[in-house]
């Protein structure tokens, strides 16, 4: 069980989704559209949940810290 963690298509900022799932409930619902607010654009970014990444907890906190310090 993970976060699934999107890309911003415009800054490259990893999004959290919020969504918590694992690989194989990821792949029954690859294909279903996300709407994420994205708080570097600011704006709603759709995308397919393919185009996530799962993320365990450690990881997802490494990718937050650097965030927090730039
Ligand atoms: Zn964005």
């Amino acid at each position: 069980m993970g976060s699934l963690v999107f890309q911003c298509p415009t800054t490259g900022q990893a999004i959290e989704s919020g969504i918590r799932t694992d690989s194989d409930s990821l792949a029954q619902i690859r294909w279903l559209p996300v709407k994420l607010f994205c708080p570097c654009c600011r704006t709603v970014h759709v995308m397919r949940a393919q185009d996530g990444r799962l993320a365990d907890k450690s990881r997802s906190e490494a990718e937050i810290l650097p965030r927090l310090a730039s």
